[in-house]
């Protein structure tokens, strides 16, 4: 623009210019040629032919000197059309790729929008002519007003956060900016920013953290709380013991240990909203954990909604799973599907087993659901924290945390849906063993187990060897590493399996392990140990670990268990011919 003015000044200076040295030549000539002539003597015929010369010598002269400035001032002049042609061009090219919506604003209306203010808030064609103030929500429109009339933000002053509509309608939260009147733009020009993604991740980070806070609280809280409760569960169970027969007190106390244990899974939910607790792997059937979610779901279904459980794996399936945590995810799958279905519909689980790419057979458990389905753009965050689209009510951490505990079990989760179509969620699994693997009654049936209990706390110890006297085998108990390690060694062959809590020690209940293992021996073991429970278990097949707050009982079933299974695999290789 100021390159323009600049032209134009020196446009007229040049015609100006050409005018005066065309009368100062035109009246030098016509004053001074006719008293030149005279004097050098002129006349007549002659002087006719000198004044023919002389008007043809003006006007070549005349002609020259036009046909210099002229065409000079004629190269600038196209020079400078060039020039402003240039940046005319550079200023639309900034002002176009800005990756910033700017809009150039005339009294209050729009006169130019950028690119990118068209992409947010729709075509050029829409917006054209109309007050600025449109632009954005009422309840920021005075806000927004008061810096795009007044002074603009003085350089250093933060940008405005202001509410918006974009082209579709949806809302999103914009930094506004403002230059003072520019005479050259003829108007302001207003900067606006699309920090609506920013801002999401902002709130939830806030949202994280005051959840991690809150977890940090209840997983300390949980902690002392889950010591309590294993005590207290612990002599429940030895009450029941000592019931002699008396059935109605061990109904009670059987009631008790079912109270505790959901109280335990209270507070392990609690340890897990904290990230505090480890995973309680054990070797189990794939359908007891299947069974246990089912019935869970079916008492959280409304009667609107028509439930179906079909389990088409070979009944003997196991793996290696915490079933709390499974029945978990299962549960928060079917909930989901409950609130995809107001007006009621069909919720279907099947479990079957199903190759993944290398084609190993896993576990897999489908939830499909008859419901609203799920948009495209919902399906893009849907397994991410804090996702939701029940308002208040959701939360949006069913999804992320049913998936890492799924992947924590060495499968996945994964969705497919359709709006208006209803979705299918599907959970693989490895495992454990086999189909053809037999799992064997829990408890000993097959003559008297001699069983290793190494635990290094008094209460646990005599817990163990009472529920596994009860459930027909013969206990040896001992206090410490070295009394372990010395009894296997001793008794090696005698034993069917071993039950290794020992804590507090240099011969811990790892060292013990892995004498055990130096020895070259797979007698099956029951590792009790939070660390190797958090860092999820070890790589010894022969070997399952649980936690320190494992219930006895639970801790005796696994024993039992991981024996059969051992048994069974044992067998097997006994049957097949060698080749
Ligand atoms: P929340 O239930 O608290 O919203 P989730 O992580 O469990 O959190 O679910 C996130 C979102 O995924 C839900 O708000 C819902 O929009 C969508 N969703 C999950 N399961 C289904 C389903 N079966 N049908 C339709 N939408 C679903």
């Amino acid at each position: 623009m100021a390159e323009q003015r600049q032209g134009g000044t020196s446009i007229v200076w040049a015609a100006r210019r050409i005018a005066l040295t065309y009368l100062a030549v035109a009246g030098l000539w016509i004053l001074l040629s006719d008293a030149a002539l005279e004097r050098l003597g002129f006349t007549g015929a002659d002087s006719v032919l000198f004044q023919t010369l002389k008007g043809l010598f003006f006007v070549t002269v005349t002609a020259l000197l036009l046909y210099l400035h002229v065409g000079a001032v004629l190269r600038r002049q196209s020079e400078l059309n060039r020039t402003v042609a240039e940046s005319r061009a550079r200023f639309y090219s900034i002002f176009e790729r800005s990756p910033v919506a700017l809009i150039v604003v005339q009294d209050g209306r729009i006169e130019m929008l950028n690119a990118y203010a068209q992409m947010l808030l729709g075509p050029a064609a829409r917006w054209h002519g109309r007050d600025i103030a449109e632009v954005f929500d009422d309840q920021d429109r005075a806000a927004a007003m008061k810096i795009i009339l007044g002074d603009g933000n003085p350089s250093g002053t933060p940008a405005e956060l202001v509410h918006a509509k974009n082209a579709q309608g949806e809302g999103i939260e914009l930094e506004l900016s403002a230059s003072e009147q520019w005479p050259d733009i003829g108007g302001r020009l207003i900067a606006l920013v699309d920090v609506t993604e920013q801002r999401n991740l902002e709130r939830a980070l806030v949202k994280t953290q005051r959840m991690e806070a809150m977890g940090v609280v209840a997983a300390g809280i949980a902690h002392d709380f889950n010591n309590l409760l294993t005590a207290m569960m612990g002599y429940v169970q030895l009450a029941a013991v000592h019931t002699n027969g008396n059935r109605a007190a061990k109904d009670l106390l059987d009631s008790a240990m079912q109270a505790g244990m959901q109280a335990g899974n209270l507070v392990r939910s609690l340890l897990t909203f904290g990230r505090a607790a480890p995973m309680q792997k054990k070797l189990m059937p794939l359908k007891e954990v299947i069974d246990g979610a089912c019935m869970l779901i079916r008492g959280a279904m409304p009667s609107r909604i028509h439930f179906t459980y079909n389990f088409e794996a070979p009944s003997e399936t196991l793996v290696h799973a915490d079933a709390a945590q499974v029945r978990q995810a299962l549960l928060n799958l079917a909930i989901n599907a409950r609130d995809a279905m107001p007006n009621g519909g069909e919720l279907a689980v099947v479990v079957s087993l199903s190759p993944d790419a290398r084609g190993v057979p896993m576990a897999s458990v489908t939830v499909a659901d008859t419901g609203t389905g799920i948009s495209d753009a919902s399906m893009q965050t849907l397994f991410e924290p804090f996702f939701t689209t029940k308002g208040d009510v959701g939360v949006g951490l069913g999804l992320p945390v049913s998936r890492g505990i799924i992947q924590d079990h060495g499968g996945d989760l994964t969705a497919a849906s359709e709006l208006g179509k209803g979705a299918v969620f599907t959970i693989t699994i490895p495992i454990a063993a086999g189909p053809e693997s037999k799992v064997e009654p829990k408890t000993a049936s097959a003559g008297v187990l001699t069983v290793l209990v190494a635990h290094d706390k008094a209460a646990s110890r005599e817990i163990l060897c009472t529920l596994l006297r009860k459930a027909g085998c013969e206990p040896i108990p001992v206090a410490s590493g070295v009394e372990c390690v010395d009894t296997h060694m001793r008794r090696r062959s005698n034993f069917a399996g071993a039950i290794i809590g020992i804590q507090h020690e240099t011969q811990s209940g790892l060292y013990c392990l892995a004498r055990i293992r130096a020895a070259n021996d797979n007698t099956p073991v029951v590792l009790i140990s939070d660390i190797l429970a958090q860092e999820g278990g070890v790589s010894d097949v022969h070997t399952t670990v649980v936690t320190e707050s494992t219930p006895e009982q639970q801790i005796v079933e696994s024993m039992l268990t991981t024996i059969s299974a051992h048994r069974a695999a044992r067998q097997r290789k006994e049957q097949r011919p060698d080749y």
